[in-house]
């Protein structure tokens, strides 16, 4: 009986083919789930950008937030804003388990390198603790910096371990964040393969900017010359 329903669904598939999430249209052969009018409509952030966290200021060189705190990173930067079909997209990635989305939105990514100064030595992705990546089944970091490393020809360092199984992240204050996410990451590489290393951690969104914090500090304490942040999504 499975067997009739699959296969009655790949004829509903093939003869009926699924509408963009976003605009309801018929989506073409070569579109999943986001038709590439509406993909297309993903907006770059707009300068001028926080010196330090990348995000979108009014005015002055660096937001309120970045004066306010130690930062260990170098500079975040992120392509977009996290609202609308960048929203959507990494929506259907992360919860939808859509993956075939990973490239398109990595190729977005891949672009926000150039706004770097520095040259990279490795590219490394936050992780997520064990049993959130059992569930879900893979890490859209980890599948991001895959093919950011092939773009880009930058390896991609392992090492760093999310120890703590911490509650998600969402509807917490910037202290609660803060608090939430301390001391759960941890490093577990080699000493001598980070010393003196420009590392380029990556995530898919960056609200107050604690996870990717507090992995700089630790990778900052292990030895490594700088830490700079690429986002997909920054709040
Ligand atoms: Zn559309
Ligand atoms: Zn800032």
């Amino acid at each position: 009986m499975t067997k009739v329903l699959r296969f009655g669904s790949l004829l509903l598939d093939l003869f009926f083919p699924a509408d963009c999430r976003i605009c309801k249209e018929m989506l073409g052969w070569n579109e999943n789930y986001i038709c590439n009018g509406c993909f297309d409509k993903i907006e770059p952030l707009r300068p001028p950008l926080c010196v330090r966290c990348g995000k979108h200021i009014d005015g002055g060189i660096i937001c309120s937030s970045c004066k306010s705190r130690r930062i260990y990173f170098e500079k975040a930067r992120s392509y977009g804003e996290f609202s609308g079909v960048l929203k959507e997209s990494i929506h259907l990635l992360k919860y939808e388990k859509k993956l075939i989305l990973v490239d398109k939105l990595a190729n977005l990514m891949d672009g926000v390198i150039d706004g770097f100064e520095s040259k990279f030595d490795y590219l490394l992705g936050v992780p997520i603790h064990k049993n959130k990546e059992r569930k879900r089944g893979f890490n859209q970091t980890e599948l991001f910096c895959y093919f950011l490393s092939k773009t880009r020809g930058i390896p991609i360092l392992p090492g760093l371990t999310k120890e703590i199984d911490t509650p998600h992240q969402v509807g917490l204050d910037h202290a609660a964040r803060i608090q939430n996410v301390k001391n759960s990451f941890r490093w577990r590489g080699n000493k001598r393969q980070i010393e003196g290393k420009r590392l380029l951690l990556v995530d898919d969104v960056m609200t107050t900017g604690s996870t990717v914090n507090e992995c700089s500090k630790i990778l900052m304490a292990e030895g490594a010359e700088i830490v700079c942040i690429l986002t997909l999504a920054s709040t």
